[in-house]
């Protein structure tokens, strides 16, 4: 542990970014009641009448703000009506909380959903739009049609976004006044206008207020991974599958060897002319085979990294990536910059076509395109540093509306995992014996399968929660608190949805309290503490009775990996027993610290990244946003026109020409950026290297970022003029002349950040670097070198 860290930890997290003071919000309650109180007594009629004022105050005041206590009220008498449900005064609270734009931390079953409903309506007001971002299709289309009612009783309009629907039906659900979505749909609804010729084809209207459900695992967990907008353009030149085939036969050590820090191959000099041989070329490391030297790379990382049924699985002849978090299959996730191609190759797959990447952007950025942006999560104090470095949000701790009573037992700690295991299964046939219903929470299916099968056989029966379909898997977790029920569940599954005491039917309620009510079994530590308050918080809902119980090893992969056994003072080693539960303090101890490291080098890490794409997301703006927007705008082209010709007015030109013309520069803007972000995205995975020339590597990034945008930005100013002119001397030239090519189709995906399979972890302890060849050196060079060369031509 290095000094700055074991200061951060021992002066504990620190307050920061959390709004103790809950008083500016409580003294607003009893003015909600007074309101409430009048309300009961008026008919449907008055309260919808009451609703058409505020909507009408709302677009002449300029601050929704002072309609907050009438507004709130309203709804609050309207759930009664419609929903049978009184908001509470901390459902209140944390309404005032979001509408103030803060991150509010609200317990599992506190009631987030009901407790959202007053900020969307009081900012919805306006109808602007308001969207409430949950955490997959499955809520948002509960959550909109569970809170329909309200709002279509007070006059507005409510709709949600699904994958795949038509452009039509997207339209007509962002037209409404609220919109309940996921954040990556949305997010892919953003790229996909600038896709746009026409602003007939833009579905979004412009963004003003998101409440983010879910607010943790979407605004940090997720954060860093780019949500991309891919097309077809070209066919890649390489043959993938001869890559994969060529190195089968290369042999670890004498052909390849791993670095130091066992993230990167690197050919041997064997292994080169090896290679050279098969290719029948002189010189792998040659400028000209700088593509066949990436692929060949890709495919050795591909085969010596990746794994099948860990890193991923095949379904359907498909590449699938498991969510390293969640062991989870992930749908809609690839690898960056082909190495999924070279995955599809490797497992002698039809290779599915990458496409161009047209554009991209991290969940992060695109959430910061709300002007107005709130979240709800029931974890987030421990990451209330982040939240403010990134979003500049504060946390806001709403209280439960019943004390908790939850019991947190200490955890048991073994120094071997198959000690651990046999506890564990020894607990869960302790609890079920009397009844008491138990979740068991794990870090990856994997896990989840192979504990259910030693738990089926002590004759117990379980449900494995690994099922893909959201729907099914929410139905299951909601039946996890029946009596005598056992769920083996990921941390993630069937996230959003409440566990009920004695199942959805609740007759078995009180025979499951008096066994204790829920029992959350954790069989593993996570890589922060956040992740195991929010397993923790599935039991004890609502003032329920509960308890929860973490069983961890030394052996677990998340302490081996991050060498606790080192970070463990030596003097301490001498006193792990090895037969028992270890009952020594301090060695306990060293699990938090460990954890708390964790924490903060996936913050480091996170950081670290949000400074690149910080750099290439104020480039999109400028070309994207601001540039291209502006000419969709047939004023602003004929303008625009009229300022650099001077012998033909715009006005002069017809339909046809100024469409043509509109199109290229359209076309330009496309073609460039997708260029531009293709090489900032490379150079950012290999601007580390100037560390060994002495560089400072962003300071570096920044630098060359900047000469490469400034040329990117004449070049397309030029070439749009010259269009310009030679379309109005022929306007019989055709676009193709141009080079005018769309992509016939587009389709979206998240790239998983993390080339590494899940060795994340290992790459966080190094300093990170990708090797490409034994002389990083000579490889930054050719990077550059073949960089400037593609750009000059
Ligand atoms: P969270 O998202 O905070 O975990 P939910 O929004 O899923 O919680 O709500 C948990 C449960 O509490 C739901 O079944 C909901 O019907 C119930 N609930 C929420 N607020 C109230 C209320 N004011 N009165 C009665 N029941 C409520």
């Amino acid at each position: 542990m290095t000094t700055v860290e074991k200061i951060k930890y021992l002066t504990g997290i620190t307050s920061q970014g959390i709004e103790k003071d809950l008083r500016p919000y409580q003294r607003l309650l009893p003015i909600i009641d007074q309101y409430f109180q009048a309300y009961q007594s008026s008919s449907d009629t008055a309260l919808q009448q009451l609703s058409r004022e505020l909507i009408k105050k709302a677009k002449t005041t300029k601050e929704v703000e002072n309609l907050l206590p009438e507004a709130f009220a309203l709804v609050k008498e309207v759930c009664r009506r419609q929903l049978d449900m009184i908001p509470y005064d901390v459902q209140l609270i944390g309404g005032m909380g979001l509408h103030r734009g803060k991150i509010i931390e609200m317990k599992t079953g506190e009631g987030k959903t009901l407790a959202a409903v007053m900020p969307v309506y009081l900012n919805a007001l306006t109808q602007k739009g308001v969207h409430v971002l949950t955490f997959n299709d499955y809520l948002a289309k509960r959550d909109a049609e569970w809170m329909k009612p309200v709002y279509e009783f007070l006059g507005l309009s409510v709709g949600y976004i699904q994958q795949g629907m038509s452009a039509t039906a997207k339209r007509n659900a962002y037209a409404c006044d609220i919109t309940y979505a996921t954040a990556k749909e949305v997010g892919f609804d953003y790229l996909r206008q600038f896709m746009a010729y026409d602003k007939s084809e833009i579905v979004l209207r412009p963004f003003h207020f998101a409440i983010v459900d879910e607010a943790d695992a979407l605004m940090i967990d997720e954060a860093r991974n780019p949500l991309v907008l891919a097309g077809n353009l070209n066919t890649p030149l390489i043959d993938y599958h001869e890559m994969a085939t060529l190195i089968t036969d290369l042999k670890k050590e004498e052909h390849y060897q791993l670095d130091e820090a066992k993230l990167n191959t690197f050919l041997t000099e064997k292994g080169q002319t090896l290679i050279e041989k098969k290719l029948n070329i002189n010189d792998l490391y040659a400028n000209e085979n700088y593509d066949l030297l990436s692929a060949i790379n890709l495919a050795l990382h591909a085969k010596v990294f990746l794994t099948k049924d860990i890193d991923y699985v095949v379904l359907d002849g498909k590449v699938k990536l498991v969510d390293e978090f969640t062991g989870r299959i992930v749908e809609d996730r690839k690898w960056r910059n082909g190495l999924q191609t070279a995955v599809e190759a490797k497992e002698k797959l039809q290779l599915q076509s990458e496409g161009n990447i047209l554009n991209a952007i991290s969940l992060q950025h695109f959430l910061k395109k709300y002007p107005k942006l709130a979240g709800m999560t029931a974890t987030a104090q421990s990451s209330a540093e982040e939240f403010l470095d990134f979003y500049e949000l504060k946390i806001v701790v709403i209280p439960p509306n019943k004390t908790c009573i939850r019991v947190d037992h200490d955890d048991v700690v073994f120094a071997t995992k198959p000690l651990k295991t046999q506890a564990i299964l020894h607990e869960v046939k302790r609890v079920h014996a009397t009844g008491q219903p138990i979740l068991i929470g794990t870090l990856t299916v994997k896990e989840s399968e192979e504990l259910a099968i030693l738990i089926k056989n002590e004759g117990i029966n379980c449900q494995v929660l690994n099922a893909k379909n959201n729907e099914k898997e929410a139905q299951i977790v909601a039946n996890a608190g029946k009596f005598g029920a056992v769920t083996i569940s990921t941390n993630m599954a069937g996230r959003g949805t409440d566990i009920k005491l004695g199942g959805v039917d609740e007759a078995e309620r009180k025979e499951v309290i008096k066994k204790g009510g829920l029992y959350v079994l954790g069989t593993n530590r996570h890589e922060s503490k956040r992740i195991d308050l929010q397993l923790k918080g599935r039991a004890g809902r609502q003032g329920d009775v509960g308890e929860s119980r973490f069983f961890v090893s030394f052996e677990d992969d998340l302490l081996k990996r991050y060498d606790f056994m080192e970070i463990l003072p030596q003097k301490l080693h001498k006193k792990i027993d090895k037969t028992q539960p270890i009952a020594h303090g301090k060695i306990l101890q060293h699990i938090d610290v460990t954890q708390h490291i964790i924490e903060n080098r996936f913050m480091d890490m996170r950081r670290n990244l949000m400074e690149y794409t910080h750099i290439i997301e104020l480039q999109r703006n400028v070309l994207q946003s601001e540039g291209r927007q502006l000419f969709l705008n047939d004023q602003y082209l004929k303008d625009y026109i009229d300022l650099i010709v001077e012998e033909v007015a715009a006005t002069k030109l017809s339909e046809a020409t100024l469409t043509k013309i509109k199109k290229v520069i359209l076309f330009y803007y496309d073609k460039y950026w997708a260029a531009l972000l293709s090489d900032l995205t490379a150079m950012r995975e290999n601007i580390h290297f100037v560390r060994l020339g002495g560089q400072i590597p962003l300071r570096e990034f920044r630098k060359i970022s900047k000469e490469l945008f400034d040329t990117f930005l004449k070049k397309i100013e030029s070439d749009i003029e010259e269009l310009i002119f030679k379309l109005i001397k022929n306007p019989a030239l055709s676009l193709e002349e141009f080079g005018y090519n769309r992509p016939s189709s587009t389709w979206t995906y998240i790239i998983n950040d993390n080339p590494y399979g899940n060795q994340l972890a290992v790459m966080l302890l190094q300093t990170g670097n990708i090797g490409f060849t034994a002389d990083p050196i000579s490889a930054t060079l050719l990077f550059f070198k073949a960089l400037w060369d593609k750009r000059k031509s």
